[in-house]
């Protein structure tokens, strides 16, 4: 296939991006003049999420990547080196929430439960970011964005007066707490080079993450919570790295 596309735009990856938060902040970086690379665990929904955002005008291609299958993270890397040689932005999006799910939360430590959430919400981020590094490295301005959320803070787990003292799902906010961690980890591993990373949490969206309930509880559209997030994937070179915000600024880990 001929790339029509223009090779001085920033190439931006975002994982899970066929539907909720992650198309619209595929839409925001497209918007923003990024070539955006729509990933799907389901080849025809990541082309159909691609065309949706091409039909809006903006450059989109899809990339079939469980986040889950290291072999399918390898291979979407050596499609995009052919495609474009680099990448600016990785957007580590794609998440799951099978406690939203469980009937009894009496007994939370459910080891299945525990190895899928890490499967995709940890692993699915080392795997892809392991991925993608070297081509990251070929990137003037590396960018890497971890969807975290504030509900992984041990800070607000452990505050009496925070919303998030109530929540116990562990698997979850075990999931997150380490993802985080892998923010810090990576910061300091890349110090130095142009790659910056930070986790970002999208507050409490309108998806279908949390359950069938959840689209009518939650107080933000998908378009209201993306800015955050893209704003951390196109920060400029003075920008931060090793850093946990949310749209009104730092939270605490
Ligand atoms: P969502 O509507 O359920 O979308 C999740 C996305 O992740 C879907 O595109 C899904 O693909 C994809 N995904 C799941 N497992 C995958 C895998 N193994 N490989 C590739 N893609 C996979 O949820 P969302 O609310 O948009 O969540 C996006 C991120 O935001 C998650 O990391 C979540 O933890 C975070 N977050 C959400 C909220 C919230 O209130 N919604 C708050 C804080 C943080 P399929 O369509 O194939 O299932």
């Amino acid at each position: 296939m001929t790339n029509t596309y223009d090779n001085s735009a920033p190439v931006a990856l975002v994982t899970g991006a066929n539907r909720g938060l992650g198309h619209s902040v595929a839409r925001q970086l497209g918007e923003a003049g990024a070539t955006v690379l729509v990933g799907g665990r389901d080849a025809a929904r990541a082309a159909g999420a691609a065309a949706s955002l091409r039909e809006a005008g903006l450059a989109a291609r899809p990339v079939t990547l469980d986040v889950t299958d290291h072999a399918q993270a390898a291979a979407a890397a050596a499609q995009i080196e052919r495609e474009y040689g680099r990448l600016d932005i990785l957007v580590n999006n794609a998440g799951i929430l099978p406690e939203a799910t469980t009937p009894d939360l009496k007994h939370p430590l459910d080891l299945d439960v525990f190895r899928s959430t890490f499967e995709t919400n940890l692993f699915g981020a080392v795997a892809v970011t392991q991925a993608m590094l070297p081509l990251l490295r070929r990137s003037s301005a590396g960018r890497i964005v971890n969807v975290s959320t504030a509900m992984g803070s041990l800070t607000e787990q452990l505050d009496p007066r925070s919303p998030y003292f109530g929540l116990v799902l562990p698997a979850y906010q075990g999931s997150k707490a380490a993802l985080n961690a892998l923010t810090v980890a990576l910061s300091k591993s890349l110090a130095g080079t142009p790659i910056l990373v930070n986790s970002v949490c999208p507050g409490w969206v309108q998806t279908d993450l949390g359950g069938p309930d959840n689209r009518a509880a939650a107080p933000t559209s998908a378009e209201e919570a993306a800015p955050v997030v893209a704003r951390m994937a196109l920060l400029g070179p003075d920008g931060a790295s090793g850093t946990f915000v949310d749209q009104a600024g730092p939270l605490a880990w």
